[in-house]
Protein backbone atom coordinates (compact mmCIF):
# COMPACT_ATOMS: atom_id res chain seq x y z
CA UNK A 1 0.00 0.00 0.00
CA UNK A 2 1.03 3.52 -0.63
CA UNK A 3 0.53 6.26 2.14
CA UNK A 4 1.51 10.13 2.09
CA UNK A 5 4.91 9.73 3.18
CA UNK A 6 5.39 7.70 -0.72
CA UNK A 7 3.60 10.54 -2.76
CA UNK A 8 5.73 13.29 -0.92
CA UNK A 9 8.58 10.88 -2.00
CA UNK A 10 7.31 10.81 -5.45
CA UNK A 11 6.88 14.49 -5.53
CA UNK A 12 10.77 15.18 -4.43
CA UNK A 13 12.10 12.64 -6.49
CA UNK A 14 9.93 14.74 -9.29
CA UNK A 15 11.72 17.87 -8.01
CA UNK A 16 15.29 16.56 -8.00
CA UNK A 17 15.04 15.21 -12.06
CA UNK A 18 13.52 17.47 -12.96
CA UNK A 19 16.36 20.31 -11.55
CA UNK A 20 18.51 17.59 -13.43
CA UNK A 21 16.86 17.81 -16.60
CA UNK A 22 15.73 21.37 -16.76
CA UNK A 23 18.63 22.38 -19.08
CA UNK A 24 17.42 19.58 -21.57
CA UNK A 25 13.61 20.24 -20.97
CA UNK A 26 14.45 23.81 -22.05
CA UNK A 27 16.49 22.95 -24.72
CA UNK A 28 13.62 20.52 -26.20
CA UNK A 29 11.64 23.93 -25.99
CA UNK A 30 13.47 25.70 -27.96
CA UNK A 31 12.90 24.70 -31.51
CA UNK A 32 8.72 23.92 -30.79
CA UNK A 33 8.21 26.08 -28.01
CA UNK A 34 9.59 29.46 -26.70
CA UNK A 35 12.45 27.59 -24.84
CA UNK A 36 10.80 28.14 -21.08
CA UNK A 37 9.48 24.50 -20.37
CA UNK A 38 12.58 23.58 -17.84
CA UNK A 39 12.63 26.95 -16.17
CA UNK A 40 9.08 26.85 -15.72
CA UNK A 41 8.79 23.45 -14.08
CA UNK A 42 11.85 23.70 -11.84
CA UNK A 43 10.34 27.37 -10.72
CA UNK A 44 7.04 24.88 -9.88
CA UNK A 45 8.48 22.06 -8.31
CA UNK A 46 10.72 23.69 -6.19
CA UNK A 47 7.48 25.27 -5.03
CA UNK A 48 6.22 21.81 -4.13
CA UNK A 49 8.57 20.29 -2.51
CA UNK A 50 9.09 23.24 0.08
CA UNK A 51 5.92 23.29 0.90
CA UNK A 52 5.61 19.63 1.75
CA UNK A 53 8.61 19.79 3.97
CA UNK A 54 6.94 22.89 5.64
CA UNK A 55 3.33 21.12 6.26
CA UNK A 56 3.56 17.34 5.18
CA UNK A 57 0.15 16.88 4.29
CA UNK A 58 -1.10 13.90 5.51
CA UNK A 59 -2.86 11.73 3.34
CA UNK A 60 -1.87 10.63 -0.32
CA UNK A 61 -5.24 12.49 -1.81
CA UNK A 62 -3.69 15.69 -0.20
CA UNK A 63 -0.23 15.54 -1.16
CA UNK A 64 -1.49 15.30 -4.85
CA UNK A 65 -4.53 18.36 -4.46
CA UNK A 66 -1.83 20.36 -2.74
CA UNK A 67 1.13 20.25 -5.53
CA UNK A 68 -1.27 20.43 -7.72
CA UNK A 69 -2.51 24.06 -6.60
CA UNK A 70 1.09 24.97 -6.02
CA UNK A 71 2.01 23.75 -9.83
CA UNK A 72 -1.01 26.04 -10.75
CA UNK A 73 -0.03 28.97 -9.10
CA UNK A 74 3.80 28.91 -9.92
CA UNK A 75 4.63 27.14 -13.20
CA UNK A 76 2.60 29.00 -15.59
CA UNK A 77 2.39 28.80 -19.27
CA UNK A 78 0.33 25.84 -21.07
CA UNK A 79 1.88 23.12 -18.86
CA UNK A 80 1.40 24.90 -15.45
CA UNK A 81 -2.28 24.46 -15.58
CA UNK A 82 -1.99 21.01 -17.38
CA UNK A 83 -0.08 19.14 -15.01
CA UNK A 84 -1.67 21.53 -12.05
CA UNK A 85 -5.11 19.71 -13.35
CA UNK A 86 -3.14 16.17 -13.83
CA UNK A 87 -2.27 16.05 -9.62
CA UNK A 88 -5.22 17.94 -8.71
CA UNK A 89 -7.70 15.74 -10.07
CA UNK A 90 -5.49 12.14 -9.31
CA UNK A 91 -5.49 13.12 -5.88
CA UNK A 92 -9.60 14.15 -5.66
CA UNK A 93 -9.78 10.78 -7.11
CA UNK A 94 -7.82 9.25 -4.57
CA UNK A 95 -10.18 10.34 -1.48
CA UNK A 96 -9.35 11.10 1.85
CA UNK A 97 -7.80 7.48 2.18
CA UNK A 98 -4.73 7.29 4.30
CA UNK A 99 -3.09 4.22 1.84
CA UNK A 100 -3.87 3.31 -1.57
CA UNK A 101 -2.37 0.58 -3.30
CA UNK A 102 -1.12 0.83 -7.32
CA UNK A 103 -4.35 -0.03 -8.65
CA UNK A 104 -6.19 2.50 -7.28
CA UNK A 105 -3.55 5.31 -8.08
CA UNK A 106 -3.70 3.77 -11.55
CA UNK A 107 -7.76 4.33 -12.07
CA UNK A 108 -6.88 7.86 -10.38
CA UNK A 109 -4.47 8.36 -12.61
CA UNK A 110 -6.26 7.96 -15.60
CA UNK A 111 -9.08 10.82 -14.04
CA UNK A 112 -6.01 12.98 -14.17
CA UNK A 113 -5.09 12.29 -17.41
CA UNK A 114 -8.93 12.25 -18.55
CA UNK A 115 -9.35 16.23 -16.96
CA UNK A 116 -6.35 17.16 -18.71
CA UNK A 117 -7.30 15.97 -21.94
CA UNK A 118 -10.16 17.55 -21.31
CA UNK A 119 -8.55 21.41 -20.09
CA UNK A 120 -6.06 20.95 -23.34
CA UNK A 121 -8.19 19.09 -25.78
CA UNK A 122 -5.67 17.36 -26.68
CA UNK A 123 -5.88 13.51 -27.85
CA UNK A 124 -3.23 10.95 -28.13
CA UNK A 125 -1.22 11.20 -31.24
CA UNK A 126 -1.08 15.58 -30.91
CA UNK A 127 2.64 15.52 -29.70
CA UNK A 128 1.84 16.75 -26.03
CA UNK A 129 2.16 15.36 -22.72
CA UNK A 130 -0.52 12.86 -23.02
CA UNK A 131 1.22 10.98 -25.73
CA UNK A 132 3.47 10.14 -22.63
CA UNK A 133 0.56 10.30 -19.84
CA UNK A 134 -2.09 8.10 -21.20
CA UNK A 135 0.33 4.90 -21.93
CA UNK A 136 1.56 5.54 -18.00
CA UNK A 137 -1.69 4.95 -17.11
CA UNK A 138 -2.52 2.43 -18.76
CA UNK A 139 0.56 0.74 -17.66
CA UNK A 140 0.53 1.32 -14.07
CA UNK A 141 -2.32 -1.37 -13.75
CA UNK A 142 0.55 -3.64 -14.16
CA UNK A 143 3.46 -2.35 -12.75
CA UNK A 144 5.90 0.83 -11.66
CA UNK A 145 8.39 0.02 -14.30
CA UNK A 146 5.80 -0.95 -16.95
CA UNK A 147 4.27 2.67 -16.47
CA UNK A 148 7.64 3.82 -16.51
CA UNK A 149 8.91 2.31 -19.48
CA UNK A 150 5.35 2.82 -21.56
CA UNK A 151 5.95 7.06 -20.54
CA UNK A 152 9.57 6.97 -21.86
CA UNK A 153 8.23 5.31 -24.70
CA UNK A 154 5.50 7.51 -25.57
CA UNK A 155 7.57 10.44 -25.09
CA UNK A 156 10.42 9.10 -27.64
CA UNK A 157 7.53 8.51 -30.34
CA UNK A 158 6.47 12.50 -30.28
CA UNK A 159 9.36 12.96 -32.44
CA UNK A 160 8.06 12.15 -36.21
CA UNK A 161 5.01 13.43 -35.41
CA UNK A 162 3.48 16.88 -36.51
CA UNK A 163 2.02 19.04 -33.07
CA UNK A 164 -1.32 19.83 -33.06
CA UNK A 165 -2.08 21.75 -30.02
CA UNK A 166 0.03 24.05 -27.89
CA UNK A 167 2.63 26.56 -29.34
CA UNK A 168 4.77 23.73 -31.28
CA UNK A 169 1.18 23.74 -33.64
CA UNK A 170 1.47 27.11 -34.72
CA UNK A 171 5.07 25.62 -36.40
CA UNK A 172 3.10 22.79 -38.25
CA UNK A 173 5.37 20.76 -40.43
CA UNK A 174 8.31 22.18 -39.02
CA UNK A 175 7.46 20.69 -35.72
CA UNK A 176 8.07 17.21 -36.96
CA UNK A 177 11.46 15.72 -35.83
CA UNK A 178 11.53 17.14 -32.32
CA UNK A 179 10.67 15.43 -28.89
CA UNK A 180 8.12 17.17 -27.26
CA UNK A 181 8.87 18.92 -23.94
CA UNK A 182 5.76 18.14 -22.31
CA UNK A 183 5.82 14.24 -23.03
CA UNK A 184 9.28 14.06 -22.01
CA UNK A 185 8.64 15.91 -18.17
CA UNK A 186 5.29 13.44 -17.78
CA UNK A 187 8.08 10.62 -18.51
CA UNK A 188 10.04 12.49 -16.09
CA UNK A 189 7.29 12.66 -13.24
CA UNK A 190 6.53 8.90 -14.05
CA UNK A 191 10.20 7.75 -13.82
CA UNK A 192 9.39 9.37 -10.31
CA UNK A 193 6.91 7.49 -9.18
CA UNK A 194 9.09 4.18 -10.54
CA UNK A 195 11.54 5.58 -7.81
CA UNK A 196 9.80 6.33 -5.23
CA UNK A 197 8.47 2.74 -5.45
CA UNK A 198 11.89 1.46 -4.79
CA UNK A 199 14.86 -0.05 -6.61
P1 LIG B 1 4.20 27.10 -22.99
O1 LIG B 1 4.05 26.31 -24.27
O2 LIG B 1 2.99 27.92 -22.69
O3 LIG B 1 5.48 27.88 -22.96
P2 LIG B 1 5.44 25.00 -21.47
O4 LIG B 1 6.64 25.26 -22.31
O5 LIG B 1 5.69 24.99 -19.99
O6 LIG B 1 4.28 26.01 -21.80
O7 LIG B 1 4.80 23.58 -21.85
C1 LIG B 1 4.72 23.14 -23.18
C2 LIG B 1 4.18 21.72 -23.20
O8 LIG B 1 2.83 21.71 -22.78
C3 LIG B 1 4.16 21.08 -24.57
O9 LIG B 1 5.38 20.47 -24.87
C4 LIG B 1 3.01 20.08 -24.50
O10 LIG B 1 3.45 18.81 -24.08
C5 LIG B 1 2.12 20.66 -23.42
N1 LIG B 1 0.89 21.20 -23.99
C6 LIG B 1 0.73 22.39 -24.59
N2 LIG B 1 -0.55 22.57 -24.97
C7 LIG B 1 -1.21 21.44 -24.60
C8 LIG B 1 -2.58 20.98 -24.68
N3 LIG B 1 -3.53 21.75 -25.24
N4 LIG B 1 -2.88 19.76 -24.16
C9 LIG B 1 -1.93 18.99 -23.60
N5 LIG B 1 -0.64 19.37 -23.47
C10 LIG B 1 -0.29 20.57 -23.97
MG1 LIG C 1 7.29 26.78 -23.42
MG1 LIG D 1 5.91 29.83 -22.21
Amino acid sequence: MLDAEFFRRWMTVTAASVDREAERLTALDSPIGDADHGTNLQRGFTAVRAALEKEPPATPGAVLTLSGRLLISSVGGASGPLYGTLLRRTGKALGAATEVSREQLAEALRTGVDAVRQLGGAAPGDKTMIDALVPAADALGDSFAAARAAAEEGAVATTPLRARKGRASYLGERSIGHQDPGATSSALLIAGLADASGP
